[in-house]
């Protein structure tokens, strides 16, 4: 497991995948800031977080394909250059996910099963579907777990300027509404 410590030295241009190709003229690498910001570094809204996080994806700049065929995420995104494990003990936080959401698929499938058999309940077969459940559900909620869990940690912990290649991290400008008074 590496730790926070011996990631420091690494810069995110040593992180990233040189074959990634940014997503605009390399030329025009001035930020272009909402109307919203003070600040040119912007970490991805809640929703954008949460649905790169959800589909697997890495919440700062939407790369896919974090996985292959593994369980486990790459240490550093190939695309913007984030190290995944932000923090010592970040996954911690993605086990507990992964947990609690197995609990709740092993309830589902207790309840669903209950219901639809009600009242003969096949016992056995339940508490053998209910196990191959709480199994084969941790393994395949895995990735998704890791990179919800990153989104969340990112919605508490905004990027840091020097976390990811921004050039990859773009965020369009918030049209802010108006608000009417009086
Ligand atoms: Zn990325």
């Amino acid at each position: 497991m590496s730790n926070a410590s011996g990631n420091a030295s690494s810069t995110v241009e040593d992180r990233i995948d040189k074959s990634e190709t940014a997503p605009f003229d390399p030329g025009d690498q001035s930020p272009q800031p909402g109307p919203d910001s003070g600040s040119p570094h912007q970490t991805p809204r809640w929703r954008t977080l949460m649905f790169r996080g959800a589909t697997r994806a890495c919440p700062a700049c939407g790369k896919r394909g974090l996985f292959g065929w593994k369980v486990t995420i790459v240490e550093d995104c190939p695309r913007c250059g984030l190290h995944f494990e932000r923090i010592e003990g970040h996954w911690i936080g993605a086990i507990g996910m992964n947990t609690i959401f197995s609990f709740f698929m092993i309830m589902l499938t207790l309840i669903v099963g209950l219901v639809s058999t009600f009242p003969d309940f096949p016992v056995k077969e339940l508490v053998l579907f209910s196990i191959a459940v709480a199994i084969i559900h941790p393994i395949l909620f895995q990735p998704t777990a890791q990179t919800l869990w990153s989104a969340v940690d990112m919605l508490m912990r905004k990027l840091e300027p020097n976390e990811v290649d921004w050039r990859f991290v773009s965020r369009k400008p918030i049209r802010k509404r108006q608000k009417s008074t009086p």
